[in-house]
């Protein structure tokens, strides 16, 4: 037991100069902590048989505790999976121009809610309305945190205690818990299902819009998954004159908010936002960091009454847009009007990529490597866009055993990679690395090269 007073006290670790380069850096409170808790170890273990700790193996810990504490854990990653849109991994990139004027707000004051012209109170729903209205043909738009939001938002001021009618083809769960059913109970409207899971027809909305009177007639787009065989559904444009035929709204549920057309790079067609306005939807509800490729977003664009009923219902305070993501949701809205959306935004920079770009990419890797072979594999758009809709891709695959122990090394990287598996070796998929990424990402892969050699 006497050995526990060899141990020294808190009070003299703290006066040694080690101890206050520490102070310096993570403050006294924390460095304090960090003093205490290795101190009660030490002592725990010494009462198990452990020895005194040397004061530099003392100081170790306490300096690993301190950068274990102030570890934070959102960090930025390297994407190598080839999943564009990854859920997982925050959705889209923003371009350069977007995180840009994110910073611009950031750091400063900005004309959030302040009118330049006048001098008074202004409206931070102003900022992305006017592109968006602009870029769509809508009369009118809102933007909210994300499109669980929007959607929540609309059922809720629309159709409360009302019926809304929806086929049983769409009652979909979009992941992380929105499930369109549990969505319209939470906004007490009630729920109308019509057809069956793989079939419905004009005739089941008609007979259910004359039967029910609801409030709306609402179209999700069932964004994850393919239904295929004996299937049917009646065009949007018919669902939606069906509606308007008994003076009912129809709301367009899109998930991916599409602008351009995803047919022009080897994809199926995408529903894009255009077309639900054009087949006569009443409002549209999409995420902003899916296919448009912006911030976490949720966008409602349509009919000016209504976006307007939506701007005063309580919960729109609840769920409304940050100053951060109006910044880089206009920017991002920009390069669309701009026509360079594509060369732009990096969604859709990775998207539009050809195989013969990506093909030459992975070779420059292969040469700066001197290590890896070229595999055909194939990329996907991810994040509930385009289900079993993939790319031709090149990827490097390195042929090192226990691939799952090398995807945790790539893992513990700085930055973290997070590579994929194919046919039992660690591949890695050009599509998604960020160019400004690529030397990081090759000095990472290098590194793990030779320490297996
Ligand atoms: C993705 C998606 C949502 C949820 O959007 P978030 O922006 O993630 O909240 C809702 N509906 C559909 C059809 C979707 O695809």
């Amino acid at each position: 037991m006497s050995d526990l007073r060899r141990l020294p006290s808190i009070e003299r670790l703290l006066q040694t100069e080690q101890a206050s380069r520490l102070v310096t850096e993570f403050g006294r409170p924390l460095t304090l902590d960090a003093v205490r808790t290795v101190l009660a170890e030490a002592r725990q273990d010494m009462q198990t048989g452990a020895e005194v700790p040397e004061p530099d193996e003392i100081f170790t810990r306490i300096n690993n505790w301190l950068y274990a504490t102030t570890q934070t854990t959102l960090l930025p990653v390297i994407n190598a999976t080839g999943v564009i849109l990854h859920t997982n991994l925050g959705r889209a990139p923003l371009s350069a121009d977007a995180s840009l004027a994110m910073q611009r707000v950031a750091t400063g004051y900005s004309s959030l809610e302040y009118n330049l012209e006048n001098g008074q109170r202004g409206s931070r729903e102003v900022h992305a309305e006017a592109l968006l209205a602009r870029l769509t043909g809508a009369e009118a738009a809102l933007v909210v945190n994300n499109n669980a939001a929007a959607v929540l938002l609309a059922l809720s001021t629309l159709a409360k205690r009302r019926a809304v009618v929806i086929s049983r083809t769409q009652l979909v769960e979009i992941g992380g818990g929105f499930r369109v059913p549990e969505v319209m109970k939470q906004s007490g409207a009630r729920l109308v299902e019509v057809g069956t899971t793989n079939r419905v027809h004009l005739s089941d909305y008609t007979a259910a819009i004359a039967e029910t009177s609801p409030a709306l007639v609402l179209h999700a787009h069932s964004s994850n998954f393919k239904i295929i065989g004996f299937t049917s559904e009646p065009p949007l444009v018919e669902v939606s004159e069906a509606a308007h035929q008994h003076g009912v709204l129809f709301l367009d549920d899109l998930g991916s908010g599409a602008l351009l057309d995803t047919a022009h790079y080897g994809l199926s067609h995408e529903p894009t936002v255009q077309e639900s306005l054009a087949a006569g939807a009443d409002l549209v509800c999409f995420s902003g960091d899916k296919l448009l490729g912006g911030p976490q977003a949720g966008i409602i664009i349509g009919r000016k009454a209504l976006i307007q009923k939506l701007k005063k219902h309580p919960l729109a305070r609840a769920v409304r847009a940050d100053k951060l993501c109006l910044a880089a949701l206009s920017e991002t809205l920009l390069h669309y009007l701009k026509n360079e959306a594509v060369e732009k935004i990096p969604v859709w920079q990775m998207i539009s990529q050809t195989n013969d770009q990506i093909r030459q990419r992975a070779q420059h890797w292969q040469t700066v490597l001197g290590a890896g072979r070229l595999v055909d594999g194939l990329s996907t758009v991810g994040g509930g866009s385009l289900p079993e809709e993939t790319l031709p891709t090149t990827l490097l695959v390195v042929d090192l055993p226990k691939p799952n122990q090398v995807m945790a090394r790539l893992r513990s990287s700085n930055p973290p990679v997070i590579a994929c598996i194919v046919a039992d070796r660690v591949a890695f998929d050009p599509r998604t690395v960020l160019p400004a990424q690529e030397e990081t990402l090759l000095r990472q892969i290098k590194t793990l090269i030779q320490s297996h050699t």
